[in-house]
């Protein structure tokens, strides 16, 4: 069951690169990789700048948004989808680009089952207590049985691009209801609010692939938790697989 509604605000998303002639990135199991910044982002800055061809070589997992803010981004196994604003999900061809996104190898350092009902905040204070640092970057997989699961996507932005927080005002709310599914996200530390948002970041995919986006809510029911602590984070600024750049004309916020 699903019902779609036009809804409001509310949203993180996240920034940095690595050196561009530093050689080959970092393909590490504990290495995040990241396409530009949050701050970026929040700013209004939608051109795709990196090729999905070349993000898969970097992560089997993460989230991230696509070029012009078109969709939002879930991998999960190594199937990255794109969810869209009428509710479908399509796979992501490698062509494709985005402005922000962060992946990862995801390869976890500890599991667990939690059992529910709980909230989206009772859930994330539970896995928050198991992390074993607080300065460090964590990737997190919660899999399981959902009463609840509430999230969104954004529809393709048209240049001169608006700030985030107006873009969002345009978003597509969905809300499933007892729904098998798999939230995807990162925790990350407050020192990296700009680069990234501090604090938890999830995106879903439903068991069936069939329906996802960036979560607003949730309650869950019986979930299995797994955390991958991350010890290295690289941000990009420029492309990625030297995909050029649309023209900045008239997309800058005066
Ligand atoms: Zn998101």
């Amino acid at each position: 069951m699903k019902t779609v509604r036009r809804g409001v605000l509310l949203m993180v998303l996240c920034i940095h690169p690595w050196p561009a002639a530093a050689g080959e990135p970092d393909r590490g199991a504990d290495t995040v990789h990241q396409v530009s910044t949050l701050g970026a982002l929040l700013a209004g800055d939608y051109d795709g700048r990196a090729r999905f061809r070349e993000l898969r070589a970097l992560g089997d997992f993460g989230l991230g948004t696509f070029d012009r803010l078109h969709g939002d981004m879930v991998a999960v196994d190594g199937r990255f989808f794109r969810v869209r604003t009428d509710g479908t999900t399509t796979r992501v061809r490698p062509n494709e680009t985005t402005p922000f996104a962060v992946v990862t190898s995801f390869r976890p350092d500890q599991a667990f089952h939690l059992r529910g009902p709980l909230s989206c905040d009772a859930l994330t204070e539970q896995i928050e207590s198991r992390f074993a640092s607080d300065e460090r970057p964590q990737a997190i997989r919660v899999t399981g049985e959902f009463s609840l699961l509430e999230t969104r996507s954004v529809p393709a932005q048209e240049e001169p691009y608006v700030p985030l927080e107006e873009a969002l005002l345009g978003q597509v709310v969905f809300d499933f209801y007892h729904v098998d599914a798999n939230m995807v996200g990162f925790w990350m530390p407050e020192v990296l609010d700009g680069v990234n948002a501090g604090g938890f970041h999830f995106h879903a995919l439903t068991k069936d692939e069939t329906a996802g986006g960036h979560v607003l809510a949730c309650e869950a029911l019986s979930v299995k938790v797994a955390i991958d602590q991350i010890d290295r984070l690289e941000v990009r600024f420029g492309s990625l697989g030297g995909h050029p750049r649309r023209s900045r004309q008239g997309s800058q916020v005066p």
